[in-house]
């Protein structure tokens, strides 16, 4: 089964206020059963990626949405200073992980290889693995966005075979943070074609296609209201608990 999911990136950012004030009355159950049922059903498609050093505390207040990790090493154990592992993360209550993040490419120069090696972890440790792909702004203005797509896709998925759910997110680099996004109808080709791509070059029995970059309050729903957009990856506007509640609401309306 594919995986529509709206996942907050908080990156190396803890929201003004602190996480209990990031945390909408909606998001928590009272005592009752009936409640919670209902809110956990509600909440079946959000996924929060707080800085590791959050997870415990958000996981103790939020009973609800899925936990994940911003990244995961590419090796299992051992002496590798800095890195945090699956079998970790899993420890701390994260299902999903972010793979691949444009600014862990720009700014720890990680590569397509790299993300394809954690892709393989997280599908033999089973966490949903969300790996990002994206086009830079130089490559943009040049018409190369799909050209660089492929290159990515190839890179990363050539050869997998997976009865598992993979999740890849759209992200293009020059919309990141930038208050810029392409058109929702042009998300939704590319989306289509990089549908097309991986289905050419893997067997991956279950695909979801999510879009990141700049997706706020107000654009939220056009990128929904696609048929190829099964959610989003939110950076900045998810820092605001009642505005990525809003568009976290914008998703179901439009699901
Ligand atoms: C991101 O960093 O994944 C992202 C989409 O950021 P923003 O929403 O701030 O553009």
């Amino acid at each position: 089964m594919s995986h529509p999911l709206v996942i907050a990136n908080w990156k190396m950012n803890i929201p003004s206020g602190g996480i209990s004030s990031w945390i909408q009355s909606e998001m928590v159950s009272t005592n009752d059963e009936v409640d919670f049922n209902k809110k956990s059903s509600y909440f079946k498609f959000m996924g929060i990626a707080p800085p590791i050093s959050h997870l415990s505390e958000l996981e103790n207040l939020l009973n609800f949405g899925f936990l994940g990790s911003q990244d995961i090493s590419r090796f299992n154990d051992g002496a590798k200073t800095g890195d945090i592992s699956a079998d970790m993360v899993i420890d701390k209550g994260c299902t999903f992980s972010i793979l691949g993040h444009s600014e862990r490419r720009e700014f720890y120069n990680e590569t397509n290889k790299d993300v394809s090696e954690k892709l393989r972890i997280c599908l033999e440790k089973n966490i949903l693995p969300v790996i990002c792909i994206g086009e830079s702004l130089e490559d943009y203005n040049a018409g190369k966005t799909l050209e660089v797509l492929d290159m990515q896709i190839k890179e990363i998925f050539t050869s997998l075979s997976t009865k598992k759910t993979v999740v890849i997110a759209y992200e293009p680099v020059w919309a990141i943070g930038s208050g810029k996004t392409p058109t929702p109808d042009d998300v939704n080709n590319i989306h289509q074609h990089i549908k097309d791509i991986v289905q050419s070059i893997a067997e991956i029995e279950a695909i979801s296609f999510i879009y990141g970059g700049s997706v706020n309050c107000e654009n939220a729903k056009s990128f929904f209201q696609q048929t190829n957009i099964d959610g989003a990856l939110i950076g900045g506007a998810s820092l605001n608990g009642k505005e990525f509640l809003d568009i976290y609401n914008d998703f179901l309306e439009t699901f």
